[in-house]
């Protein structure tokens, strides 16, 4: 037993619109409620489009749904002459209580630095926001320096000088097993989960370590996420594809180790 609440998180991408996310989150909270999941044995998170983000703010609260909310990106600064930036202090007053920083697709269609994501995670933290920091090594760095050193290493550069209280979630995201339906098995995610949380331990110290979420991701679905759940530094899943789909992301909340 770690303390750690397991976390389900659903990354949409650029997937439903304000008026979609309505029926999406009426139906997954209605999958959820029949099959008697227990709140609170499961953390589940939707991140949704910036643009759905009020819409959703407003259904959760006015329906009592517990589901934790999230944004997909944020400016590293807070407010200012920054054209189509979305500050974490709005992000803050809609609710938000995650943001993703650092995903493989911010890297590689928009050529986020790992100084950028470590501005970015440091932003979210000044707003209350807990940074989702994404890490992972695409094929070509698994080929050439193994699975864990270019993630351990995005991961150095994201934690450097924060504070050893910063709530932080990490992910660990090998970008060959995005969206490819080729899953890292879950010894190979384990071994690089635990080595993420060394990290943790060196940069922000033992306790930190400990209470700290580390995710994986990469073609989770439903047959294949109580493999993961069983590894013990991996405390849960950022899941894209599987989580537009209601029936196989409740699936995925519901597994049994
Ligand atoms: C992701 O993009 O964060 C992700 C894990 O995608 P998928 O589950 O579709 O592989």
């Amino acid at each position: 037993v770690t303390g750690r609440t397991p976390f389900i998180a659903g990354n949409w991408k650029m997937n439903l619109d304000h008026q979609q996310a309505i029926a999406f989150v009426q139906k997954l909270h209605w999958s959820l409620k029949e099959a008697k999941h227990v709140e609170g044995s499961v953390e589940v998170g939707i991140f949704p489009p910036f643009t759905d983000l009020r819409t959703v703010q407003t259904l959760l609260d006015a329906d009592k749904i517990s589901f934790a909310l999230g944004a997909q990106d944020l400016s590293t600064k807070d407010s200012g002459a920054y054209t189509g930036e979305v500050s974490g202090a709005f992000l803050a007053k809609l609710n938000c209580g995650y943001v993703i920083v650092g995903h493989s697709e911010r890297r590689e269609y928009h050529d986020e630095t790992d100084e950028v994501v470590a501005a970015k995670a440091q932003a979210a933290l000044r707003h209350g926001l807990v940074p989702v920091i994404c890490v992972g090594e695409t094929s070509e760095d698994l080929e050439k320096f193994g699975a864990s050193a270019v993630p351990v290493g995005q991961l150095e550069v994201a934690l450097e000088g924060l504070p050893s209280e910063a709530d932080i979630v990490v992910a660990y995201e090998p970008v060959w097993a995005i969206g490819s339906g080729q899953a890292a098995t879950p010894e190979q995610a384990q071994e690089v989960c635990a080595k993420l949380r060394d990290v943790i331990a060196a940069k922000l110290g033992p306790d930190a370590a400990q209470r700290t979420r580390v995710l994986y991701g990469g073609s989770v679905k439903s047959t294949n996420i109580a493999s993961f759940m069983r590894e013990p530094d991996i405390d849960g899943a950022l899941v894209g594809g599987a989580s537009l789909v209601v029936g196989e992301f409740a699936a995925i909340v519901r597994y049994q180790k």
